[in-house]
């Protein structure tokens, strides 16, 4: 079981690996939108951990993820900011209650998260979007078993080789849509986000 506070501690791991990886983010972005999204991100994620030294968010999973949530939606900002925002909304909604997640409760959480996405954002598969590192992260992670470890490395392979394979996609959402052809042979930034989330994810659970 992943507890409370091992999930605390992937939220730290991903807050760093966000960071050291920013500028790698805005460079994807730079290609095709407005090179925001490694600057974005790390400004939600300095702010998330700021919350979180403010000592212990009382309570269970649920009040965790909606802090979460509610700081990314505030901090974000850009196209990213409530996606990610609702991405973690709803994992609060979904552990309400609960202290701790197995392997198989994990993968339902995270795709739920991903309807979340996908009701705010209307982006499919192929549209070029963070979804498309998602979907095959989710599919990998219900197919895995029970094992926790199994699981979170399964979504977190799925996640960064899908994360790759956006390079030879046109771009149908968000602001790389507006280059058409020319967004065609460059790697998603949201898409690499969602990947190095869920490695931070995958380590912690190694
Ligand atoms: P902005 O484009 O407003 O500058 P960011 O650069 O922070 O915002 O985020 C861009 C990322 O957001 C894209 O790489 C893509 O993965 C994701 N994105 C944009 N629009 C959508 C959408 N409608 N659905 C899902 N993801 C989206
Ligand atoms: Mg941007
Ligand atoms: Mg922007």
């Amino acid at each position: 079981e992943l507890t409370q506070a091992e999930m605390r501690v992937w939220i730290w791991e991903a807050a760093a690996v966000i960071d050291k990886n920013s500028a790698l983010l805005c460079d994807l972005d730079a290609a095709i939108g407005d090179g925001d999204h490694g600057a974005n991100m790390t400004r939600g994620f300095a702010a998330v951990l700021k919350k979180l030294e403010g000592g212990a968010v009382a309570g269970d999973l649920g009040a965790f993820f909606k802090t979460i949530g509610m700081t990314l939606l505030s901090t974000v900002g850009g196209a990213a900011g409530p996606l990610y925002g609702g991405f973690f909304l709803e994992l609060g909604k979904q552990s309400a209650g609960r202290t701790s997640l197995d392997g198989p409760s994990l993968a339902v959480l995270i795709e739920a998260g991903l309807a979340d996405i996908k009701r705010r954002g209307k982006a499919e598969p192929g549209d070029k979007t963070m979804v498309d590192a998602l979907v095959p992260a989710v599919e990998a992670m219900k197919a895995a078993g029970g094992d926790l470890a199994a699981v979170t490395r399964a979504g977190a392979e799925a996640a960064r080789l899908a994360a790759t394979n956006t390079a030879p996609l046109q771009a149908r959402k968000g602001r790389a849509s507006y280059l058409g052809e020319r967004s065609i042979g460059h790697q998603d930034p949201g898409a690499n986000s969602a990947a190095l989330l869920l490695e931070s994810l995958a380590r912690i659970c190694s």
